[in-house]
């Protein structure tokens, strides 16, 4: 039974397919957020009997946060789409390169990215939301093992990624702010295919980014079964997988104050950031 999870004003909160919230605890679940992740079934459950009554309000003017707030690990993947290795100047990798979002730099799908820099730089990706986890999951047992799925923007500043040689990708993607995800988390059987999703991004209304998630080179099965050889992931960790073609810097472009992110994921929704 597919469910969509979200936090409103720092409360766990399920929404309908009409896009009604309703307060997690008042249908005896837990507030947090966090500890809800750890219960699918029961927001399975509940979202099964969500018809309108003691809906809290409508999604679109709630006070968004985080969906996944505190996560213990997050990780990132680069260059794991062709066309963005390619634009790159570099050679797409063998093995997943995998580097760190401190987990400090997560907000919300409404947040504000305040710019440290002149070479702030966007990057729409599909984000893993770790659930039951574990330790050498194997492919076929990857999807079980995963709570949901949502939108991330792993904002990249890429003077200070390419300030030491060789790079170091976590700190140039986790600044304050950097990490927005969300709107909501949506179970992995909301999705007709899971792997299969359009992804999008555009600045200021103009599209800058426009993909599809099957041609990410390492998939989610893969990703999470390399993490998983190398540790034990638990419930609310975050896997940002990679972004598409069409960033800033291939381009020579890069965030200013005032410019609008709007970040769209199939199925799951759009995150709109200003910068300032
Ligand atoms: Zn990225």
């Amino acid at each position: 039974m597919p469910f969509r999870l979200a936090n409103v004003a720092g409360r766990a909160a399920l929404v309908d397919e009409q896009d009604r919230w309703y307060d997690l605890e008042s249908r005896g679940g837990p507030s947090d957020p966090m500890a809800a992740l750890e219960q699918p079934a029961l927001l399975a459950g509940l979202s099964a009997g969500l018809d309108g009554e003691g809906a809290a309000g409508h999604l679109a003017e709630a006070e968004l946060r985080a969906p996944v707030p505190r996560p213990r690990n997050v990780f990132g993947v680069g260059l794991n789409y062709r066309t963005h290795a390619e634009e790159s100047n570099m050679e797409p990798p063998s093995t997943p390169l995998v580097f760190t979002k401190f987990p400090s730099c997560i907000g919300g799908p409404n947040d504000d990215v305040v710019l440290a820099t002149e070479t702030g730089d966007w990057e729409v990706e599909l984000v893993v939301v770790i659930g039951q986890g574990g330790k050498d999951i194997a492919r076929s047992e990857v999807w079980d093992r995963i709570v949901g799925l949502t939108v991330g923007q792993d904002i990249s500043d890429r003077a200070l990624q390419f300030a030491a040689s060789p790079p170091h990708f976590d700190l140039g993607k986790s600044r304050d702010t950097y990490g927005p995800i969300g709107p909501v988390v949506v179970s992995t059987d909301s999705f007709s295919d899971p792997a299969d999703l359009a992804i999008s991004c555009s600045i200021n209304g103009d599209i800058k980014q426009d993909d599809r998630t099957t041609s990410l080179l390492f998939g989610v099965e893969e990703l999470v079964s390399y993490l998983s050889a190398v540790m034990t992931l638990r419930c609310g960790d975050l896997i940002f997988t990679g972004t598409p073609a069409g960033v800033g810097a291939a381009s020579g472009t890069y965030l200013r104050p005032g410019d609008v992110i709007e970040s769209t994921i199939q199925g799951i929704g759009s995150m709109v950031n200003r910068c300032r």
